[in-house]
């Protein structure tokens, strides 16, 4: 019977368990793994599903991701689209940034999170799969899991189950008030007759938010079975909220075929169900992350509140939540209560923080105003994009050191772009 089947019942002591091995449990696990190598065999993972599972997810990847990708010592060994170029459509006109560099990396998540599965295991996590987490209880000096297949007592848990997590229920409260919700469709294209393959671009429509939906539709460029598609969606970051002045807010399938009156949304046999529709946990800040020995990270912890970008937190979450189990582990009794902090106020808090406050005006009663003063400034744009994308370390910066970077730009005169 293989390690990973739920059926071999488990039951014992480990260092460190975590619900759910989606990028934020993986990337904990690795990092961890990465800074203390003698934790081999120690931590446990115990994942709902089996890997390469389907997971409703456009898969961009932004650079900050990319880079912790590298800092991990991993490399993309999957198929993926790299996009140069990006397009806003807005209610007050279009904007379009080109980079060098990639701006996105567009991947299929089953494929994405079972080659990351595959190299946690490889390093040393035991992965249990098809077991899902039932029941959780903190004890003085760690946790109980028990699962489909058996129970884990473990120094500390790390909740990394998703946006609805059980992990988070059980210990934290649900906080429902912060989903969102993301429809998504992927549609078969000619390679040379889509924009998004010829010219390797996104596109982003924030026309949505005028007829009462607080997000925005995409459309990515993707490969499926070596095949070319568009992943196209729309995010709604307050699905319960009243949609301004209306009434009722439109249906998300309706904005699609709106924002994209040119593609066919139809049914494609092989691949079921047209539209696919998933919750997105999105960070509060007066959300606590931290309860006893149990923490939570990715999804289930509340991930970019302004575009519902998750995979570059799962990562960011992951790292801050190693380094501070490596201080548990090592006897430092502040570690979690660090882990919650940094979240809150460290770089990735702050930022998280900033796209909510860009989420209540921009999707706002007085979002036009807001287009208009960005729409003014085609480097502030730019330079909002790379600290979005993580570039060079921008979203690490305090504000002052954002506006110094973008005033330095002004006095050279030059395109911002390193
Ligand atoms: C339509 C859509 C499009 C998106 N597009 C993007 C994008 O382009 N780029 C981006 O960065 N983000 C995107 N996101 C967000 C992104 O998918 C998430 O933020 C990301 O998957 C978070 O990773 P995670 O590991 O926290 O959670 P998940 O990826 O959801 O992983 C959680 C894991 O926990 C497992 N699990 C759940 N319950 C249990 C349980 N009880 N016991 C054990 N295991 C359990 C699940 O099976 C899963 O494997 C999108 C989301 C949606 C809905």
């Amino acid at each position: 019977m293989p390690a990973s089947s739920w059926s071999a019942v488990a039951t014992g002591r480990c260092r460190v368990l975590i619900a759910g091995a989606g990028p934020a449990g993986l990337a904990t696990a690795l990092y961890l793994l990465h800074l203390r190598p003698e934790l081999a065999g120690r931590i446990v993972a115990l994942e709902k599903r089996r890997h390469p599972r389907p997971k409703i997810c456009a898969g961009g990847l932004i650079p900050r991701t990319i880079a912790s990708l590298n800092e991990l010592g991993l490399r993309l060994e999957v198929p993926f689209v790299e996009v140069v170029r990006g397009r806003a459509l807005t209610e007050i006109g279009a904007f379009d940034h080109v980079r060098e560099e990639p701006l996105c990396t567009v991947v299929r998540r089953d494929e994405f999170d079972g080659r990351l599965a595959h190299a946690a295991k490889a390093r040393g996590l035991r992965l249990y799969e098809n077991a899902p987490v039932r029941e959780v209880a903190l004890e003085p000096q760690g946790v109980r899991v028990a699962f489909d297949g058996g129970q884990f007592h473990a120094d500390v848990l790390v909740g990394a189950d998703g946006s609805s997590s059980k992990v988070r229920s059980a210990l934290f409260g649900t906080g429902n008030n912060a989903v969102g919700r993301a429809l998504m469709a992927d549609l078969p294209v000619g390679k040379e007759l889509s924009e998004e393959f010829t010219s390797r671009l996104y596109r982003f429509d924030f026309r949505c938010v005028a007829w009462g939906i607080p997000g925005y539709a995409w459309s990515f460029p993707c490969l499926i079975d070596g095949k070319p598609h568009l992943n196209v969606g729309v995010y709604d970051q307050t699905p319960h909220a009243a949609a301004g002045n209306r009434s009722v807010k439109p249906r998300l399938d309706e904005v699609l075929v709106r924002s994209f009156p040119e593609m066919t949304f139809t049914n494609h046999g092989a691949q079921g169900r047209l539209f696919k529709g998933a919750p997105i946990r999105w960070h509060d800040s007066t959300a606590c992350f931290v309860r006893g020995r149990a923490l939570l990270v990715g999804d289930a912890a509340g991930v970019d509140p302004m575009m519902g970008e998750g995979i570059s937190v799962a990562f960011e979450h992951g790292k801050l939540a190693a380094h501070a189990i490596a201080r548990l582990l090592d006897g430092d009794e502040r570690a979690l209560a660090d882990y919650d902090h940094a979240v809150h106020a460290g770089p990735l808090g702050r930022k998280l923080k900033r796209l909510a406050s860009a989420a209540r005006h921009f999707y706002g009663p007085h979002h036009r105003f807001f287009l208009r003063a960005i729409a003014a400034n085609r480097r502030a744009r730019e330079i909002a994009l790379d600290w979005y994308n993580g570039v060079r370390g921008l979203d690490e910066l305090r504000t002052g050191g954002v506006i110094v970077e973008w005033l330095r730009s002004l006095l050279r005169g030059e395109r911002y772009v390193a």
